[in-house]
């Protein structure tokens, strides 16, 4: 079969052949129908997530259709429709007895330490699948695992949003879209911040974004400022992590305001300990997603509550075009692999 692997030698990513995944018996194969790719796949190509051998397949956003169970697996058939929880826990340490699988210490990852579904199968263990229903697209049940798992997890398990908050995001392409509908529907107030015109006019007009501020053009800090009242917003989910997003996080929050880290770059956050204190501030930092959040999302998903914005559809093997779209910022939506 076909697969798309990165090679840490070259740290070049190339469409190999490779043979077909072999099932144990608590495992299932599936036939790949859509692969998000992500941001996250520019840091392995750039060097700053390694892996341990010599070549892996990437794709951790991924859905399918069973086409094969081992002996022992019982909640799944050939045929069924499904997206895939990429954090495999090991369901034997502190963390996963407490709830929090994505911190496993023990903790593998399709696409990041094992192969992922940038290929034409691949294999799963049986309890990391979720059904999908009908009326979700295949593009878009792949879409949701990352790109909007992860958000839920941010915002609820981290970030305590309430239906009282304001919320700003740093970063308005598809996960940011995710972010705004789930935050919307919690009943928050919603500011997007981008620098691009028209990714920012989709957020206000399709995903309920209730102010949107253009980064490059206006002074964001003083925009915020002015549009609650001097109050500044509750929580920050910030996707984008360069220096101009980072330097006025402590400048838009509220008191006991809240940001959050899910995107990053190699730039450090440089922060005043004072400005935290005057405001009781937090930075907390979320990282991928629990099932249970990727349950939550599929079923706001089926309920018409949210939408994951997928605005390219390409083959396995073009991969390079939607990566070079996120490396120059020109992505809209979610792009995926489809199969
Ligand atoms: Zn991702
Ligand atoms: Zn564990």
């Amino acid at each position: 079969m076909k697969a798309a692997r990165f090679h840490s030698k070259t740290r070049l990513l190339s469409v190999d052949d490779v043979d077909l995944p072999q099932i144990s018996s608590n495992e299932v194969l599936l036939k790949v129908r859509a692969a998000g790719v992500c941001h996250t796949e520019l840091h392995f190509l750039d060097g700053m997530i390694p892996i341990s051998g010599e070549a892996m397949t990437l794709g951790h956003e991924i859905s399918g259709e069973v086409s094969k169970v081992g002996s022992e697996v019982t909640n799944v058939r050939p045929g069924d429709r499904v997206i895939v929880n990429n954090c495999v826990p090991c369901n034997n340490c502190m963390q996963c007895f407490e709830g929090r699988e994505n911190l496993c210490d023990n903790i593998q990852q399709l696409g990041f330490t094992i192969d992922g579904g940038f290929a034409e199968f691949v294999k799963v263990r049986s309890d990391l699948v979720v059904s999908l229903p009908q009326s979700v697209s295949f593009e878009q049940g792949a879409a949701l695992t990352c790109g909007s798992a992860t958000c839920y997890h941010a915002l609820f398990d981290v970030g305590n949003l309430t239906s009282k908050d304001t919320m700003l995001i740093n970063g308005t392409g598809g996960v940011g879209f995710s972010a705004l509908q789930i935050a919307k529907n919690a009943g928050a107030a919603c500011i997007a911040v981008d620098v691009v015109d028209e990714k920012l006019d989709l957020a206000k007009k399709e995903f309920g974004a209730d102010y949107t501020i253009n980064g490059k053009k206006e002074n964001v800090a003083e925009k915020v400022k002015e549009l609650t009242r001097g109050k500044g917003v509750d929580i920050l989910l910030e996707f984008v992590g360069i220096p101009a997003t980072m330097k006025y996080s402590m400048d838009v929050l509220s008191k006991k305001g809240r940001i959050v880290f899910v995107g990053y770059t190699s730039a450090d956050y440089v922060v005043s300990p004072l400005n935290m204190i005057l405001k009781e501030a937090s930075v907390l930092s979320a990282i991928a997603y629990r099932k249970s959040n990727l349950i939550a999302v599929r079923d706001l998903t089926e309920r018409g509550k949210l939408r994951p914005l997928v605005t390219g559809r390409y083959q396995l093997s073009q991969i390079d075009e939607p990566l070079n779209q996120l490396r120059n910022g020109t992505a809209i939506g979610r792009s995926v692999l489809v199969f």
